[in-house]
């Protein structure tokens, strides 16, 4: 009684205390984002044109530093910051630095900045794509793909804190994530930095990601500005080959691609980076109409618009809409560019000039770009203190943070195929471990890994292990042979006979393919099909009538349609990061109960590339006006797919109303039961199809998903909330709607109906 009287107490206090505090925080923060702009006005007042469009111009370090160290050139340095008074400098040299590295460069960058008349700070920005990519011994989490596997946004948020500080400790304030291009053609190059084809999942992670990134209020030493990037559509390039033309009718482009960016600008992004690419023939970067009236006007963008790499140039020297430099320069600034990515030189300072003074862009936009500039700055506490700050020191590598990568790749892992329960292995199994990926640190990490394209495997960290090594430590040395060998490309890695040779003492095969890391244009492939040598190796393990388990470490589906039926086991492991190879371990032998989930349909092959929110005539095949076969959506794997080593029932889908009215909300709930003999954890998935529609419905679309754990035996009611918005398409009209109508709701094999 004492203890629940207590309790009641605490809570009341605590609910003064904040009804006090929120207020007063509120209005101090406000306070302190007023302080800011008048800052900033009272700069741009004092400032000549030279200062103002050095401001918007960003430059790569390699033109201030030496490309093996990063050490900075004194005499390049004065030229970018003193005498082209640039804004912000970005990216690494040839690979990434340490800590300590960092915090001389950025110290040594401002210390220049500080003799400059004004003494305004230079914002420094880095990808930390997934995990902070360019700092040596920085935690890497699984690639974006695989964190939409996990299902757990709460996870996706805990990594990007983790990101957070540990740019914040080298000194980096500026963070160019999330990537929120939605995977929908797994051709691209990219695919891997998204969180897959789903619009509700791309957005539900990327504002879990946007937030923790931003969240404690840019000053503090967690923090860092998140850039969402790239707006808009670039990951609809029609052969899916980086940066080539995208063909996008608006309504495909505002159901599928917008969103995602809508949802980041309520949720507070700072600054966002533009697609490189073309729509329909117009180069993003030179589109008024999506830059200024659709991002700043209808979305209500207020933050800062960067150019991607070199992408204003490009308006002249590769789309071929400027007929001269400085009209690519006028094109991009008077369609709402703020700062340009130049990066090699400073052409975009002295065109921009020039132009400003034949009256080509009007000193309202430049000042206009600045200013959202200077408020940024000030946002980020650069003008109190533009140093690396001491109080950030202590968020780099904390212990912890191993744990954390662990669990995100443990919940990344994907279990495609399970045939007569023949994983987890026995620990007393004896397995061959063959294939290129076996011996791979690279193609367990991917892209944007300590190098850019994250294949030099020099610059992993110590102690970073390979699959081979997993096993080995799970299983002991003696119960593990390998015919692998270090070096994906190494032909004795593709080598049939060894495999069947080393095979003779194997109980099973762990047979690991998949993709070396690769990142933009450099990963740009023709065809999604499995090289042949890793077809051939495949088949080979097949031969020896021992049981094989495929290990696919890939950044994008590669068709393995002609190997799978081979295969007692298939588990989809993604680009996973600092802790893949011991994920894939504890899977392989069942010290950790896979609950992974395809963020994206596997495709069967080039013919079926249906999406899982397909229309009905993607459904429904006609033959002869009399046959109707089902078969329209028919993926390896469909979207949402994974196996446990236990089993989930649903039962008892009910909905709280039969109606939903334009204001209610409707509670929709399921209980789930854990009827295996493991404890495990699940995500519950729920999807609606709306019968009639004014346009095409999807058959499905995910509205809302809840992942749990259960206890073998245990059951859990798990219940959601559903209003109008989550039942919204966007009509002919392009407006967003949501039309009276019957709609189901699905949530594993139970379905309701209600009317809207
Ligand atoms: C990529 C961007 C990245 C930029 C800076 C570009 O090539 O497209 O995603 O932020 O480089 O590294």
């Amino acid at each position: 009684m004492l203890m629940t009287v207590m309790k009641k107490l605490t809570v009341l206090l605590a609910a003064t205390l904040l009804s006090v505090y929120l207020p007063a925080q509120r209005g101090a923060d406000s306070q302190k984002a007023n302080a800011g702009r008048q800052k900033a006005e009272a700069i741009l007042r004092q400032m000549t044109l030279d200062e103002k469009i050095g401001q918007m111009t960003q430059v790569t370090l390699g033109v201030v530093a030496a490309p093996e160290d990063g050490v900075l050139n004194p005499s390049a340095l004065t030229k970018a910051v003193n005498q082209y008074k640039v804004g912000s400098i970005l990216n690494v040299t040839n690979h990434a630095l340490t800590v300590e590295q960092w915090r001389r460069v950025i110290t040594q960058i401002q210390d220049a900045a500080g003799k400059n008349r004004l003494k305004i700070p230079v914002i420094y920005g880095l990808d930390g794509i997934h995990g902070q990519t360019y700092t040596l011994d920085a935690t890497l989490f699984p690639q974006s793909i695989g964190m939409a596997a996990t299902r757990n946004p709460e996870l996706v948020a805990t990594a990007a804190k983790i990101t957070a500080g540990e740019l914040r400790a080298s000194g980096v304030r500026w963070n160019f994530a999330p990537v929120l291009d939605c995977g929908r053609q797994p051709l691209w190059s990219r695919f891997p930095e998204t969180y897959g084809e789903d619009v509700y999942i791309g957005k539900t992670m990327g504002v879990a990601a946007i937030r923790a990134y931003e969240e404690d209020g840019l000053r503090r030493p967690t923090a860092v500005a998140s850039c969402m990037k790239h707006y808009l559509g670039y990951s609809a390039s029609r052969t899916g080959k980086d940066r080539t033309p995208i063909y996008l009718p608006e309504i495909e482009l505002r159901e599928y691609y917008l969103p995602q960016f809508r949802a980041a600008v309520q949720a507070g992004a700072s600054t966002l980076m533009v697609n490189s690419g073309e729509i329909n023939g117009t180069p993003v970067h030179a589109s008024k109409y999506l830059l200024t009236d659709v991002l700043r006007k209808e979305l209500g963008f207020k933050g800062v618009i960067v150019t991607d790499w070199e992408d204003i140039i490009r308006l002249h020297t590769r789309h071929n809409v400027a007929p001269t430099p400085r009209a690519a320069v006028v094109m991009a600034i008077n369609a709402g560019i703020d700062m340009s990515m130049v990066p090699n030189d400073f052409s975009f300072f002295d065109l921009l000039k020039e132009a400003v003074q034949k009256g080509e862009v009007p000193m309202t936009r430049i000042d206009d770009a600045v200013r959202r500039i200077l408020i940024l700055k000030e946002q980020l506490g650069l003008f109190d203190n533009p140093y690396p700050e001491e109080a950030a020191t202590g968020n780099f590598g904390k212990p912890a943070y191993q744990t954390v990568a662990l669990q995100a790749a443990h919940e990344a892992m994907t279990l495609l195929k399970n045939d007569g329960g023949i994983l987890p292995l026995a620990r007393t199994t004896h397995v061959l471990v063959a294939g290129p990926t076996a011996r791979s640190i690279s193609a367990l990490n991917g892209c944007w890994s300590y190098t850019w394209q994250g294949k030099d495997e020099r610059w992993y960290p110590a102690g970073s292990k390979t699959i081979l090594e997993a096993l080995q430590d799970r299983l002991g040395a003696s119960n593990v042979s390998t015919s692998a060998v270090k070096g994906f490309d190494d032909p004795a890695n593709y080598d049939t006979a060894a495999l069947k040779t080393a095979a003779a003492r194997a109980d099973a095969i762990v047979l690991c393919l998949g993709e070396n890391a690769y990142a933009e244009s450099p990963g740009v492939i023709g065809d999604l099909a499995l090289p042949d040598a890793q077809v051939a190796l495949a088949r080979a393990a097949a031969a020896t009538g021992k049981p094989v388990i495929l290990v696919l470490s890939e950044g994008r589906p590669r068709f393995i349609t002609n190997i799978a039926p081979l295969m007692k086991g298939i588990l989809l492991a993604y680009w996973s990061g600092r802790k893949a190879a011991e994920a894939i371990g504890d899977v392989l032998l069942g010290d950790y109960n896979p609950d992974g989930r395809l963020p994206f349909s596997y495709p069967r092959s080039s013919g079926d590339m249906v999406l899982y929110d397909r229309k009905p005539t993607e459904e429904v095949r006609e033959i002869f006006n009399e046959n109707m076969t089902m078969d329209g959506y028919k993926p390896l794997y469909p979207f949402g797919w994974g196996l446990s080593y236990t089993s989930f029932e649903y039962e008892g889908l009910q909905l709280s109303n039969n109606k939903l009215s334009p204001s209610g909300r409707l509670e929709v709930r399921i209980t789930v039961k854990n009827t295996g003999h493991r404890d495990g954890k699940h995500t519950v998935e729920l999807y609606t199809r709306e019968h009639y529609a004014s346009i095409t419905p999807n058959m499905r679309r995910l509205r809302a998903f809840k992942k749990i754990f259960l206890k073998a035996g245990e059951s859990q009611t798990v219940t959601f909330t559903l209003d109008r918005n989550d039942l919204a398409f966007v009509n002919a009209q392009l407006k967003t709607v949501t039309e009276p109508g019957d709609f189901d709701v699905m949530i594993g094999d139970k379905k309701a109906v209600f009317t809207y």
